[in-house]
């Protein structure tokens, strides 16, 4: 359902958005190597809301930069507590990738929180790229200059995939979770997935499986040379209170 924007008005004003954390793992050791942050609305009478149901309507309404700097400013916080080596990944909305002050607001938050910005990964989607690949270029150099790694968010899902990979500098490249999921099934899939992982390899680039819900999609993700693994198989995501439990159980170095 898609709450209307009276809502996330008064909800942005009651700090209701807040950050929920999903790990990855380093498929080959099972290590723990960092948490991608995903946005939950903590609504007061309706309970856990869906990103997908709020974050379109944000967009719209022009509050996706205040959104994602409530989200940020808690989830680095909070990062800012965990050991050293392990990184925060972060979703840029499309509609984010015109500006070009937001590796700015993003420095800003780091330094307020104390949380580095070579902990922090930067996931862009390809729709973010499209129509604005200038305005991209720019907002990646400055975010890599600054520290952060970007990585390439839904890979294959989008139109130009290749294109967009050979003009920007991105450090990690995410295959889209559908591909993962039909793998078992599809022998297409399970190609196309493996030609990614390749293509990645060849690029230097460092290729992370989504959706990975299975022990058998990991060994095949590992086998054709995957790295890192995220999905419900090593965790869902969990609120900040919940972060001592899940790195408990994927044994940090
Ligand atoms: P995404 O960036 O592709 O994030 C991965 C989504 O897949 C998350 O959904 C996650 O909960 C889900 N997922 C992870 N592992 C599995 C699995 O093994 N199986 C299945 N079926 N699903 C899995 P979520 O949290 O509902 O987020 C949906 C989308 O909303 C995200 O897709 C991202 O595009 C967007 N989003 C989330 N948080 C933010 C945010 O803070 N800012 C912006 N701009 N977008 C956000
Ligand atoms: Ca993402
Ligand atoms: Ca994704
Ligand atoms: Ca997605």
């Amino acid at each position: 359902m898609h709450m209307d924007a009276v809502e996330i008005r008064r909800a942005l004003d009651a700090n209701e958005f807040i950050p929920f954390f999903q790990p990855l793992v380093v498929l080959r050791t099972g290590q723990l190597a960092g948490f991608e942050v995903l946005a939950r609305w903590q609504h007061h009478t309706r309970g856990l809301i869906p990103p997908n149901d709020f974050i379109p309507s944000a967009e719209k309404e022009g509050w996706i930069d205040e959104l994602m700097d409530g989200i940020l400013q808690k989830a680095f916080m909070i990062g800012a507590s965990i050991p050293e080596h392990l990184t925060l990944s972060v979703n840029i909305s499309p509609v984010q990738m015109n500006d070009m002050a937001l590796p700015g607001k993003i420095l800003s938050v780091s330094q307020q929180t104390g949380f580095a910005m070579d902990r922090i990964i930067v996931e862009i989607t390809e729709s973010g790229l499209m129509g604005h690949l200038e305005s991209a270029q720019s907002i990646v150099s400055d975010l890599k200059a600054m520290g952060c790694k970007v990585a390439l968010d839904d890979f294959g899902t989008g139109y130009s995939s290749l294109l967009h990979l050979h003009s920007l500098p991105f450090d990690d490249l995410k295959v889209d979770q559908s591909f993962v999921s039909s793998m078992k099934d599809r022998r297409e899939s399970r190609k196309i997935v493996a030609a990614v992982i390749g293509l990645g390899q060849s690029l230097g680039l460092t290729t992370v499986g989504e959706g990975v819900e299975t022990q058998e999609q990991a060994e095949m993700l590992l086998w054709m040379g995957c790295e890192i693994g995220q999905g419900w198989l090593f965790g869902r995501p969990v609120p900040a209170a919940k972060l001592p439990d899940v790195m408990a159980i994927l044994r940090p170095k």
